[in-house]
């Protein structure tokens, strides 16, 4: 889902990682705020259309994150595209000729889906066959010298040349294969449990997204802080902290 469609499909925003307020009532902007749909029989009616418990179907919420973060099922995919785009001018690395004739046989409608993804591997390959040596990739559009990229060991992060100089601002495109935006699900399908009249006993998802409400709410709190540039390494330990969350 992109993160218009999440944004569409919802009811309501979530940013606060609490769920119940003082009076143990669900919090507005809370994982269990009302307009999800009641999270359990004592917490009256759905505030979204009205319904009791029994007969609200659950709506859903997203939650909106500070910064994008990496969707680990695409990682490789980011990576080939990564290699395949200048880290100065974000234009494709083939020379403008190739370039062209690529972009006329991927449009080509009578193309199949194996076809294109077979093209796709060997423009990948024509990129990034310079930087096979370790040799840096010449843009022929800048002249930027452009390093390997690959996926980092034992964490979710790309390395490339750029991103030692917390090169962290580039633009990223195709963006849908990053995560900006998370649904959160109704709150019928992760029940808030009585245990007693004081109690409740909160579902493994509503913890984890807990977790990452929390961790974004650091990542937010530190890009206010109006670092200059060179201590960027500031937000970048809760950026990193927020992508670990995420991809649990
Ligand atoms: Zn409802
Ligand atoms: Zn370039």
């Amino acid at each position: 889902m992109s993160p218009s469609e999440i944004m569409k499909m919802a009811e309501v925003e979530i940013f606060r990682g609490v769920d119940y307020g003082s009076d143990r009532k669900p919090i507005e902007g809370g994982l269990l705020d009302p307009r999800l749909g009641p999270p359990n029989k004592k917490c009256g009616n759905c505030a979204t259309y009205g319904a009791n418990y029994k007969d609200c179907p659950g709506h859903f919420g997203y939650l909106a994150l500070a910064l994008p973060v990496y969707n680990v099922g695409y990682m490789g995919t980011v990576v080939d595209i990564l290699k395949c785009i200048c880290k100065s001018c974000s234009g494709v690395l083939l020379k403008e000729e190739m370039r062209v004739e690529h972009l006329r046989r991927m449009r080509n409608p009578m193309l199949g889906p194996l076809k294109k993804t077979e093209l796709m591997k060997m423009v990948v390959k024509k990129c990034n066959g310079l930087a096979a040596n370790n040799r840096p990739v010449e843009c022929s559009k800048c002249g930027y010298l452009n390093g390997s990229v690959k996926k980092a060991t034992g964490m979710v992060a790309i390395i490339h040349d750029r991103s030692k100089f917390g090169g962290v601002m580039d633009e990223l495109r195709p963006e849908n294969l990053l995560i900006m935006n998370i649904p959160v699900p109704p709150t019928v399908i992760r029940p808030s449990v009585l245990v007693d009249d004081s109690w409740t006993n909160e579902n493994d998802i509503t913890e984890r997204l807990k977790n990452i409400v929390q961790a974004n709410a650091r990542l937010r709190h530190d890009l206010t802080q109006d670092l200059p540039p060179a201590y960027a390494g500031g937000f970048k330990h809760s950026w990193d902290a927020l992508q670990v969350e995420v991809a649990q």
